[in-house]
Order: structure tokens, then C-alpha cells, then sequence
């Protein structure tokens, strides 16, 4: 049976200090926070570093955001309409697919697997190092709510 690499406080103690940031309570709680809820919002961030790890201010989680995002050990993504979310899920240029009800956001692997995945036809001189990609529809739990009464708590 092949072992699974599930990421520990440990692993992630040694990526901070691979990544040369000093390794610190907040940014742990972070961490695993966003590993637990992929694409959370600063605010459900906020909250589960502060069942972590005491008192953080929300101050205090855009700064260890900014620095883990910049360390390349989060990704941030925006799509229209949508607070910032994060995840700890980096590196693999996969694309997202967004609910246009509810706003849920899922993991689509990209089928090619590096950016940029697409290739304009003429890309008038820019050096493109990036397709953002996101697919827009109606997650699973949106339709099947759609297809009852409404008004019917
Ligand atoms: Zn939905
Ligand atoms: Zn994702
Ligand atoms: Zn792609």
C-alpha cells in the first residue's frame, strides 16, 4: 500500500523554513487552516487561526497571507465577484469552477498541466506566462435545489 503524503504541522514547519520564513504560530495556523478549507475567504481564515492559535488579528492574517502567497506556499484566487480566497494548493496550474448561485468554488485539474494552458492566436508581443482560467455554472447542490419549490422552507 502506497503511503499518503497527507502535509503535517511538521511538513509545514520545514516548507516555511525552506521558503526562508521564520516559522511562527500564525503562519502554522494558516497553513493547516487553508489546507483544511480550500479557497476559504480572509475571514474564515481569520476564524480558524483563531481556533488554532489564540488571539490573531485579521491584520495579522493578510500579513502572513501576503507572505505565504509570496513565498509561493498559497495561491490566491479572485473570481469576479468574489472576495480573495487561498489555498494551499500551488504549483499545478489547475483551474477552478465556480457556482453562479451559491459562489462554491471546486478543483478542475488543467488538462495540460503547466501555464499557460491556452495560447492566444496572436499574442501582439506580451510574453504570456499565464491563462486564468475559470469555469462558470451550477454546482451539483444548486441544481438539485432548483428543481424544487420555492418559498418552502
Ligand atoms: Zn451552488
Ligand atoms: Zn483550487
Ligand atoms: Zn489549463
Amino acid at each position: 500500500m502506497k503511503a499518503s503524503s497527507t502535509p503535517t504541522d511538521t511538513d509545514d514547519a520545514r516548507r516555511l523554513r525552506d521558503a526562508g520564513l521564520r516559522v511562527m504560530a500564525p503562519r502554522l495556523a494558516v497553513l493547516a487552516v487553508v489546507r483544511e478549507q480550500p479557497h476559504a475567504t480572509v475571514e474564515a481564515i481569520a476564524a480558524g487561526a483563531r481556533a488554532r492559535a489564540g488571539s490573531v488579528s485579521i491584520q495579522a492574517v493578510y500579513d502572513v497571507l501576503r507572505a505565504l502567497a509570496g513565498a509561493g506556499l498559497m495561491r490566491r484566487i479572485e473570481p469576479a465577484g468574489s472576495p480573495a480566497r487561498f489555498e494551499a494548493r500551488v504549483g499545478d496550474n489547475h483551474h477552478h469552477l465556480v457556482c453562479r448561485v451559491c459562489g462554491a468554488v471546486a478543483d478542475v485539474d488543467c488538462a495540460v498541466g503547466h501555464a499557460p494552458c491556452l495560447v492566444p492566436d496572436s499574442a501582439s508581443g506580451y510574453l504570456i506566462d499565464e491563462a486564468d482560467v475559470t469555469y462558470w455554472g451550477v454546482c451539483p447542490a444548486c441544481q438539485t435545489s432548483e428543481l424544487k419549490p420555492r418559498g418552502i422552507a
